[in-house]
């Protein structure tokens, strides 16, 4: 499903409306995580449980620098990334996140509150 879905497909509350009119909200709804990004190696299907709206750097895809907040959706066991700067929507690990601001030598003001 994320494959399909763009980041432009979300607006800024966080609502999927892939079609501008009809505004979904992923909370609360069983997703399927593709294989490649499970600790199991299969495809696993968890609830999307919050939203947020938090820095992540450099952008994992595109290594672009992010400005600004980006929306992630997260699950028990998995983070869901809306990134508008190449336009995708990925799914990643909370461990991978951690990894990701540490590689970047990244400390953000949320830090320090
Ligand atoms: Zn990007």
């Amino acid at each position: 499903m994320a494959d399909r879905m763009r980041a432009q497909d979300f607006d800024s509350d966080g609502y999927f409306c892939p079609d501008g009119e009809a505004r979904y909200s992923l909370l609360g709804h069983p997703i399927a995580i593709p294989a490649m990004v499970t600790y199991s190696g299969k495809t696993e299907h968890e609830e999307i449980i919050l939203s947020a709206h938090v820095p992540i750097g450099d952008c994992p895809r595109c290594g672009e620098r992010t400005v600004g907040d980006t929306l992630i959706f997260a699950t028990n066991q998995y983070r869901l990334l809306v990134l508008c700067c190449c336009d995708r929507v990925i799914w990643t690990t909370e461990e991978f996140l951690k990894e990701k601001r540490e590689e970047n030598g990244e400390r953000t003001e949320r830090d320090f509150e």
